[in-house]
């Protein structure tokens, strides 16, 4: 019976996974991969290795849980080093602790690697930090995504605006409008930093510096980060960059 590694790829760049999590995927027999792991990171992986991507498209096909956890299950009973490498943190919004829960239940060992999460990767690399002395000492990591099996949203945006200083929204972008007015009903300024990274360290990477009025339609797959510490980030980033010029 083989072992499972839960792995975090961290957020795109290849060199953001820990030395953990690359000596384990150079190490491993079958990688089970997302869809938002960087290529090369794939490139590791050892010669005559079994690599699935067992990621999401867009529309959403793509195998689900269930099959992946099989799959795992499978693997785990015929290889030795399984590695289930997920894109940031396993455990931030990915269904690590599900398919760890799984493989429990069947008598498998696994263990987690945690990666840098892309909500908190991704802003920082415009120096946007979650916390900062003086301007912001709590932050949130929500979903902005509805599960259209529930009739009210999962996060109540409403009563965050008031209880956070600093909101970092994974799965927003078809909700994005609809989550700045909640933000807005529950007291956040109109003109409140917005700062959006899409596809943050890829090549299709993009940056949008914003207010929470005009946030409307954000592009896909993006961290959304809402707070005062985006105005001071960006403006320490801005000040590195004319440095480096
Ligand atoms: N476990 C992942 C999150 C998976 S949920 C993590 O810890 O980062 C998928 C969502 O993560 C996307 O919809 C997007 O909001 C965000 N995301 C993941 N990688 C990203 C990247 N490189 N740039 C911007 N957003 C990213």
């Amino acid at each position: 019976m083989g072992r499972v590694y839960i792995v975090g790829a961290g957020p795109g760049d290849p060199e953001l996974i820990t030395v953990k999590g690359l000596k384990l995927l150079e190490a491993a027999d079958v990688v089970l991969h997302d869809r938002l792991v960087p290529a090369e990171l794939l490139r590791r992986v050892k010669p005559g290795a079994v690599v699935v991507d067992v990621g999401k498209r867009p529309g959403g096909e793509g195998p689900s849980q269930e099959e992946i956890n099989e799959m795992l299950l499978h693997y785990a009973q015929r290889y030795g080093v399984v590695v289930r490498l997920h894109g940031g943190d396993p455990l931030v919004f990915g269904r690590g602790f599900e398919e760890c829960e799984f493989l429990i239940s069947r008598g498998v060992a696994c263990e987690f690697v945690p990666g840098v999460t892309s909500g908190l990767g991704a802003p920082a690399k415009y120096f946007i930090p979650p916390v900062a002395r003086g301007t912001a000492s709590s932050v949130a990591l929500v979903t902005g995504r509805e599960d259209p099996r529930k009739a009210a949203r999962q996060v109540d945006f409403k009563k965050l605006a008031g209880a956070v200083d600093t909101i970092v929204i994974y799965m927003g972008a078809s909700a994005a409008g609809e989550i700045a007015r909640e933000l807005m009903e529950g007291g956040l300024s109109g003109d409140t930093p917005v700062a959006v990274v899409k596809s943050a360290y890829f090549s299709d990477e993009e940056f949008l510096a914003t207010r929470l009025a005009d946030l409307s339609s954000v592009p896909n797959p993006s961290i959304i980060v809402v707070g005062r510490v985006v105005e001071r980030g960006v403006r320490l980033w801005e000040a590195a960059r004319r440095l480096s010029l």
